[in-house]
């Protein structure tokens, strides 16, 4: 059986794209507006030889239930049951947002190993939001272009450990 890797994020920091690039097909759904996540999606992933089960998530994009609880309750938390690491997403070019927070610090409370990715790296727009990353208290953030392929690499030597 192969590990289990959980995407995690806010709408719209490029999960869907990720996992996509990991995937190597387009099997998630990706688009502008957030939320278009609706059901878990699940595919084989490979990043330099590294094997695992990469699950997309949309569990923070209920907006009919907008406690944080309720968010949780969204397969997120039923995700992250059985994963063996997490990929969290943040925006690199909007930089970090409460709801950023809210979820790393639901994540620091889980035993799950984290990888925190900060996405939309490319080019100027994407420097400064590197550095904020690193105030979540997750480890370092590995840079990437999900959207170009960028960096998408680098996770191996963040992941590999914990998988
Ligand atoms: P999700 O809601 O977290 O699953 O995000 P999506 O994967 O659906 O992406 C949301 C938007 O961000 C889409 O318009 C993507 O094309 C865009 N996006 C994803 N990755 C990148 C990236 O690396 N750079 C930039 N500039 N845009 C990206
Ligand atoms: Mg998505």
């Amino acid at each position: 059986k192969l590990p289990k890797v959980v995407i995690i994020g806010r709408p719209n920091v490029g999960k869907s794209t990720l996992f996509n690039r990991l995937v190597g097909k387009r099997l998630a759904l990706v688009d502008d507006q957030p939320g278009v996540t609706r059901d878990r999606r699940m595919g084989e992933a490979g990043l330099r030889g590294l094997e695992f089960e990469a699950v997309d998530t949309a569990g923070w994009e209920n907006e009919d239930d907008a406690s944080l609880p309720g968010r949780m309750r969204a397969q997120t938390q039923v995700s992250l049951k059985d994963a063996d690491a997490a990929l969290f997403v943040y925006d690199s070019r909007a930089g970090l947002t409460p709801l950023d927070e809210e979820i790393a610090q639901w994540l620091r409370e889980q035993q799950v190993p984290v990888v925190l990715i900060a996405n939309k790296a490319e080019g100027n727009a994407g420097q400064s939001g590197i550095l904020e990353g690193y105030a979540l208290g997750l480890g370092d953030p590995v840079p990437i272009s999900a959207e170009h392929g960028e960096g998408v690499a680098d996770i191996y030597n963040a992941l590999s450990p914990h998988i």
